[in-house]
């Protein structure tokens, strides 16, 4: 069973590459990021909450994401297919709750992979991408503050994951279809 973590700054591309692999792999993408966003549409009370927070950069209180996780996890296609995580975890104390969760309903991931693409190239990518979709959290200010939050919370998963021999590394600042062909073939 295919269950794999997508680590990766704002702007690496893990959205779209864990869209395209979990299509390919027949398994459910899980992005919390695309979850939040909507219950920030349908002004749940969930996504009421969520949405300052989302706005200014910030991550989500886990007390708010951590039930999110256990109940989309505990969902049928979950539970029979396996996943790809993309935003989740996003800081220790939420990888550390899906252990727990992990082997609470007896699963396990196999891997957690980490997209990498040098700082600059994650601004110019986020401002780019800012011009054709229309998040909030896109303008150049929230963009940096993204970036901080991930290095102070975020990156040090990347150790985590490391401890547990369980992370790869992949290049992530190259063609998207190149970038795809190597995801593949670690997980294949
Ligand atoms: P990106 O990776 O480009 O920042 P995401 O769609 O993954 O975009 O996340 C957008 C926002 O949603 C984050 O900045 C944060 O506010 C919130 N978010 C998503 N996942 C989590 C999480 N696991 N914990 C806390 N906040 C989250």
């Amino acid at each position: 069973m295919t269950r794999l973590i997508f680590l990766g700054a704002p702007g690496a591309g893990k959205g779209t590459q864990a869209q395209i692999l979990a299509a390919s792999c027949g398994i459910p993408h899980i992005s919390t990021g695309d979850i939040l966003r909507a219950q920030v549409k349908e002004q749940t009370e969930l996504g009421i909450q969520a949405q300052a927070f989302m706005n200014k950069g910030e991550l989500v209180p886990d007390a708010l994401i951590l039930d999110m996780i256990r109940v989309r996890l505990s969902q049928d296609d979950a539970i029979k297919a396996g996943w790809i995580l993309d935003g989740f975890p996003r800081n220790v104390a939420q990888a550390e709750f899906l252990d727990r969760l992990l082997t609470e309903i007896g699963q396990n991931y196999n891997l957690a992979i980490d997209l990498g693409v040098p700082q600059d190239r994650l601004v110019a990518r986020l401002l780019e991408r800012a011009k054709i979709q229309n998040r909030p959290d896109d303008t150049e200010d929230v963009i940096r503050r993204r970036l901080v939050v991930y290095d102070e919370q975020t990156a040090p998963l990347l150790d985590y994951y490391q401890r547990k021999d369980v992370l790869r590394s992949v290049d992530g600042d190259r063609e998207l279809a190149e970038v795809t062909h190597h995801l593949e073939a670690l997980v294949n």
